[in-house]
């Protein structure tokens, strides 16, 4: 049997799962991975995905999540209701909700 290079999928053995389990949990990130364990990013991406684990550095870990919520001041109009005057001519102008300044939204900062 001679060493064919072929660009064959190499299958993963118990070791490489057990090596890409652990750099997911120290968050090594993905292209370091990929060199350690002699594949491409892309493919250890598919079997960490198939894996159910994470693969990287994961940025997105440090986005503060923020919620947002349909502003109880104003039902998320963005105004509160403001009761037009019976004169033509004499229009209110609707107001800015101040809750949450216009946007019919407001965002859960507690969290
Ligand atoms: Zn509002």
């Amino acid at each position: 049997m001679g060493a064919f290079m072929t660009r064959k999928r190499k299958s993963y053995s118990g070791e490489d799962i057990t090596k890409l389990r652990a750099h997911s949990k120290a968050r090594t990130p993905a292209a370091q991975v990929a060199k350690l364990l002699n594949r491409t990013v892309g493919s250890l991406q598919q079997k960490s995905r198939r894996l159910d684990i994470k693969l990287g550095h994961r940025p997105y870990d440090m986005l503060p999540k923020i919620i947002e919520h349909t502003c109880p001041g104003c039902n998320g109009t963005g105004f509160p209701k403001v009761k037009q005057p019976a004169q033509p001519g004499r229009k209110l102008y609707p107001v800015q909700c101040k809750t949450c300044a216009g946007k019919g939204k407001v965002a859960d900062a507690s969290n």
